[in-house]
C-alpha cells in the first residue's frame, strides 16, 4: 500500500543519515551505475576500499542469488554502509537507493523487519521521486540496450565486486561486449 502526497513535497521524507532501515535489501543497477560506483570507488583511500571490496566478496556469498524476500530474511546490510550507518558512495548511489524516500520511519522499519515475523506493513514513500527515478532508471536501461551496450539490471554488491575485480572489462563492457552470468556468478 502506498500513500499519495503531492507532487514534488520534500517535508514530509523522514529519511536521515544514519538511518540505514532499507539497506538490506536487494538492489538493482544498470551497466552505467557500477561503472560510476566503481571509479567512485577507485578515487578513495585504498584502505578503504580494501575495506569494501572484503566486505563485497563476503556479501556476494551470502546473497547472490537470493530473490528479494530471501535477501530481506537474511537481514545482510549493504558493504557500503558506514561505521555510523551512512552511505559511503552517496554521490553515486544507485538510482534505486534514490527512488526510496519513507514518509515515516516506523512504519519503513516495520515495512522492511515485517515479513521476517509473517507481518506485512504498507511502505509509505514519496510517490514522485518513486516514480522519477523508475523512469530515469527504465530509460538508463533503454538508453544502454538502443547503443548495443549491455541494458541488464544487475544485483549491485555482485557487479561493482565484479568491476573492482577486472578494471580491463570497464573499457570492453562500454563498447561491445555483453557480460556473462559466469562472469558474476563465478
Ligand atoms: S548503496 Fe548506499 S543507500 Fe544504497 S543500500 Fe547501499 S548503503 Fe544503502
Amino acid at each position: 500500500m502506498i500513500q499519495q502526497q503531492e507532487d514534488g513535497d520534500r517535508r514530509l521524507i523522514a529519511c536521515a543519515p544514519g538511518c540505514q532501515s532499507c539497506c538490506v535489501v536487494n538492489v538493482s543497477i544498470t551497466l552505467l551505475e557500477g561503472i560510476s560506483i566503481t571509479r567512485f570507488l577507485r578515487s578513495l583511500d585504498s584502505d578503504l576500499v580494501a575495506q569494501i571490496t572484503s566486505r563485497l566478496d563476503q556479501l556476494w556469498r551470502d546473497v547472490r542469488g537470493l530473490d528479494d524476500e530471501e535477501r530481506l530474511f537474511a537481514r545482510r546490510k549493504c558493504a557500503f554502509l558506514d561505521d555510523q550507518g551512512c552511505c559511503l558512495i552517496y554521490p553515486v548511489r544507485p538510482i534505486f537507493c534514490r527512488s526510496i524516500s519513507s514518509t515515516d520511519v516506523e512504519l519503513c522499519r516495520a515495512a522492511v523487519t515485517g515479513p521476517v515475523f509473517g507481518e506485512l506493513h504498507p511502505v509509505m514513500m514519496h510517490q514522485f521521486q518513486l516514480q522519477l527515478y523508475k523512469i530515469l532508471f527504465l530509460g538508463v536501461a533503454d538508453g544502454l540496450a538502443l547503443a548495443g551496450l549491455d541494458g541488464r539490471s544487475f544485483q549491485l554488491c555482485g557487479l561493482v565486486r565484479y568491476l573492482l575485480n577486472y578494471p580491463n572489462r570497464e573499457v570492453e563492457l562500454l563498447t561491445e561486449s555483453s557480460l556473462s552470468w559466469d562472469e558474476i556468478y563465478p
